[in-house]
Formats: C-alpha cells, structure tokens, sequence
C-alpha cells in the first residue's frame, strides 16, 4: 500500500523524523482557514499518490490566507498523471537553502536493501540517477545488521551531504530505518530532504509504501487504507479474506490456486477472442481450502459485480477433493437463494467423479459442468456473449 505524502510524514513523526506539522484540507474555504491559523507563509500540496506533483503544478506557495485559498482553488481537482486531487496538504513554508534525496528501499534483484542518497536532490531526481549516476550513492544495507549511527555516517559521506549538516542527516537517517523496518515498508523516500538557512535538516516531502504481507503485524495500518479510492468489490472481498482482484471483462472466474487462476484467465480471455472479445471479469483464488462459506462469499462478490454475465468455477482437486468442493457449492447457493447468472464447473483431480454427481444429483438451476478446462472455458464464455444479446 501507497501512503499520501501527509501519512508519510506523520509516519516520519511517529519515528522522530523531522517534519513540519501540516493541516489536511478539501475545499478553499478550509485552505484560508488552515492559513489563518499558520499565520505565515505556507506550501499548499496536492495529495496524490504519485510524484511530480511540483512539475505539474500541485506544489504552490501562499503568503496570505486569501492566496492560499486561491492555490488550493487551483489546485483541487487538478489531474496529476491520472490522479485526480480531491485534499490539499496546508503546511508551513520552509526556506531553503539545499535540497538533498534520501531513500530506503527493498532490491528485489539484489535480495537485500539498499539505501540511496544524494547531496542533489529535488525533482530531478530521475533524470540525475540517469545522466549522472556518481551523484547518487548506492549502498546496499545488511537487513540484520540494519542502519546504526556509524552506518548512517557512511551514507552520509558517500551522498556527499555537507560537512555543516552530515551528523544531523545521519542521525535521519537512522530515524528513517527505525521508520522502514518498524513499519514494515518496502519504500521510505524524502525528496526533498532539506537543509534550511538555520542548517536544520527537515523531510519536507514523504513517500512510503508498506509491505501488506505484513499488515496482520499492524493492525493500525488499517486506518491509512484510503476508502474512497479502492474498489469497492475488492474492498468488500478484502474485508471477507478473499483474493480477489476486478479485472474489466465479463466472464466471473473463480479457482483454487494462484497459477490455476492466473491460466483461466489466458483460457478465457482466448475463447473470448471468437465471441466479441469477452474477457474475465476477475481474478479470485479461493486456495486450497474452498470451504463452502469461502465458495459462497466468493460467489456473492461476483455475481454482485454488474459486468458478470457469466461464472466459471475452474477447480483442480488436491488435498480438497472435488467431492467437499462439491459439495461447497450446492451449500453456497443453499445460501445465495437466487443465482440468476449461468455458472459453468469443471471439476477435475482428487475425487472428480465423486465431485460431478453430486452436482448432477443437486440440479442446481443455470449450473452446468463441463468436463474439460478448454470446453468449459468455452461455454462460459459463449453464455456471456449470448447474455450480452438478450
Ligand atoms: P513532488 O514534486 O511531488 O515531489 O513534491 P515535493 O513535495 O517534493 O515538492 C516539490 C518542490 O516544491 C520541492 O522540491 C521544493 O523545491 C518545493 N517545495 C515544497 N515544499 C516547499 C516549502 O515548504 N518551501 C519552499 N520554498 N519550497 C517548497
Ligand atoms: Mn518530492
């Protein structure tokens, strides 16, 4: 999960990351007011998750409320590579006298985690790491060792941050580790890092992405999930503990095990090719449990998503027998009631034959099995198409 620049920075606090205390607001009016209350010069910031906000004219200065209302006028509602600015950050306007990059992050390629740092940073960032690299310095950081005092020096001196601000910027640095390690993110980055006039160094923006495979361990990470953004199906099986993703076609898929799920939506999406180009609707593992309330909750998603015109349930008997799959099935619409969509059930594997008369035996209405995973595919796709016409 993407955290706004505020989250970050209040994360950074959290920590003992030097930031400065802002106000998150959604109309001028609340922009004007936040502005009084500062009584000084302030930075009205766009709160999209994506960078570039200073390029695309989502960072403004204001000297007066009045100003400030008119920044975040402009700047609320603005498209900022897709995101669209619904809340500004008001925040006290620094003056500075460098600006530096610093980040921790997770290199997968090199299975370790590296920090980067620069004396150069901005908004260029990019473009430096690209035309010259020597500017920015790479250190790759032993996880059980992690950052102490003496390690911090050392990025520090390779960034070539300033003789005048190296201890503080080091002592960040340490803070900022506490902040990646503590919270569990694969991505901590202030750029800037700045020095101002006094020498003080402050994060005055943030970047932080959390790892959500470790989001059991923090359980108050929960509130940073922005509502209003995600889709509501995905949060809805999200809250049920299913793995689910909306995808834009229009055939349900419903799997056990990631990479069976993953070929049922080529096998899909490849029969689709003949009939108008129908496409999986979505991505839903229901592991190798499948239990009938999981089959059940996993039904009721799909068929509440209104670009479903047709299911495919493509399940591989292992250690859950097609029988109790079976089985979870005639219990799930037990407890829908009505489906009204046509389903389509390829049961093969452990205990198929078992799987398939129990279907057969439960005459469940718009179900039908299809024995192959290609013919199944098929079918679905097929009925989706002929639901598209009617
Ligand atoms: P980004 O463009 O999305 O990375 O947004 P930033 O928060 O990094 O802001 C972009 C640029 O705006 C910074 O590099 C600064 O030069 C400038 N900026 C941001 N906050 C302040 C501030 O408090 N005072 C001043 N003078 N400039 C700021
Ligand atoms: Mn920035």
């Amino acid at each position: 999960m993407d955290l706004y620049e505020y989250q970050a920075k209040e994360l950074f606090a959290a920590h003992g990351v030097p930031v400065l205390p802002g106000t998150v607001v959604e109309t001028p009016e609340q922009a004007r007011a936040a502005t009084e209350q500062l009584g000084q010069t302030v930075v009205v910031k766009a709160q999209v998750k994506t960078g570039g906000r200073g390029k695309a004219g989502g960072v403004k200065l204001a000297e007066t409320p009045d100003e400030a209302q008119a920044k975040a006028e402009a700047i609320l509602g603005l498209d900022i590579k897709g995101h669209v600015v619904r809340r500004v950050l008001v925040t006290p306007a620094s003056d500075i006298a460098e600006e530096y990059y610093f980040s921790f992050l997770l290199d997968r390629a090199n299975r370790t985690f590296l920090a980067m740092a620069s004396a150069e940073g901005g908004v260029e960032i990019e473009l430096l790491a690209v035309e010259r690299p020597e500017a920015l310095a790479k250190i790759p950081i032993d996880p059980l060792a992690g950052v102490d005092l003496a390690k911090a020096r050392e990025i520090a001196t390779a960034a070539k941050f300033p003789d005048a601000v190296a201890e503080q910027a080091a002592e960040v640095i340490v803070k900022l580790w506490e902040t990646f390690v503590t919270e569990d993110a694969t991505l901590v980055e202030v750029n800037p890092l700045v020095r101002d006039p006094q020498d003080t160094v402050i994060a005055l923006d943030g970047k932080v992405t959390l790892d959500d495979n470790a989001s059991f361990r923090h359980p108050q990470h929960a509130e940073l999930v922005d509502q209003s953004a995600e889709d509501p199906l995905e949060a809805r099986a999200k809250a049920k503990d299913l793995n689910y993703v909306k995808l834009d076609g229009q055939v349900g898929i419903i799997g056990n095990g990631a990479g069976l799920v993953m070929s049922t939506l080529d096998v899909v999406a490849y029969a689709g090719e003949e009939f108008g180009g129908m496409k999986p609707a979505n991505f839903l593992d229901i592991g190798g449990g499948a239990s009938a309330e999981v089959m059940a909750n996993g039904l009721e998603i799909i068929l509440s998503d209104p670009d479903v015109r047709s299911v495919f349930v493509n399940v591989f008997g292992g250690i859950t027998a097609c029988d109790a799959v079976a089985g979870g099935i005639v219990r799930a619409f037990e407890l829908l009631g009505e489906v009204g969509k046509p389903i389509v059930v390829r049961l093969d594997g452990n205990n198929a034959g078992e799987g398939r008369r129990i279907l057969d035996a439960a005459g469940l209405p718009g179900l039908s099995q299809v024995d192959t995973m290609d013919a199944a595919a098929r079918r679905a796709v097929e009925l989706a198409a002929a639901a598209a016409v009617a």
